[in-house]
């Protein structure tokens, strides 16, 4: 039989739960963003009784992230927003975490659509993506994520490309919404 474990570039928990819960593409993606948490450089901004925040530093791109870590929840929110545009936690809130001592991935930040017990069609009928397996729809929306990430950090440099990328977004989402009813009219 074949072995279809991922291979594991490092043997820690958190790898071994990821490789675990995710699906093959995920998991190499979530393992890609782990290996960078060695490279990030940590430093305490301010803390209170609810919160404590860090400035996280990724040396191999050199740009500072805020990340907020709540104690109650263990939640942790970084300024780069990687986990509301792609579904995966980012290195900084991964050393955030690593800091606080917690070796594992919190249920909160496990989106179920990544995991290998996702309802084949839940993608699907969230996003009217028709045509293709759970792992292609799954890979497809993950790139499409990672180019708008891109578009969104270049547009936030200045004011009025946010405006006039929210312009052209307006106009993407039109002509998405045409398509899909073309599509579904042939
Ligand atoms: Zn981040």
């Amino acid at each position: 039989m074949r072995n279809t474990s991922p291979r594991l570039r490092a043997d820690v928990e958190v790898l071994r739960q990821a490789s675990e819960i995710y699906t093959p593409n995920v998991f190499q993606m979530f393992q890609e963003e782990y290996l960078k948490v060695w490279d990030c450089t940590i430093d305490k901004i301010s803390k209170t009784e609810v919160e404590v925040v860090y400035k996280v530093i990724y040396v191999g791109r050199g740009t500072e992230h805020q990340v907020r870590f709540e104690f109650s929840s263990q939640g942790v929110e970084c300024s780069c927003r990687k986990f509301d545009f792609v579904g995966i936690l980012c290195a900084h809130a991964l050393k955030v975490l690593d800091k606080k001592n917690i070796k594992h991935i919190p249920k909160q930040y496990i989106m179920k659509r990544w995991t290998k017990d996702a309802k084949d069609g839940q993608i699907r009928s969230s996003t009217q993506i028709q045509g293709g397996s759970k792992e292609l729809i799954g890979k497809r929306y993950l790139d499409l994520n990672y180019n708008f990430r891109e578009i969104s950090t270049l547009a936030a440099e200045k004011d009025t490309m946010v405006r006039r990328k929210l312009v052209i977004l307006d106009k993407l989402r039109v002509v998405l919404w045409c398509t899909s009813k073309m599509i579904r009219m042939q």
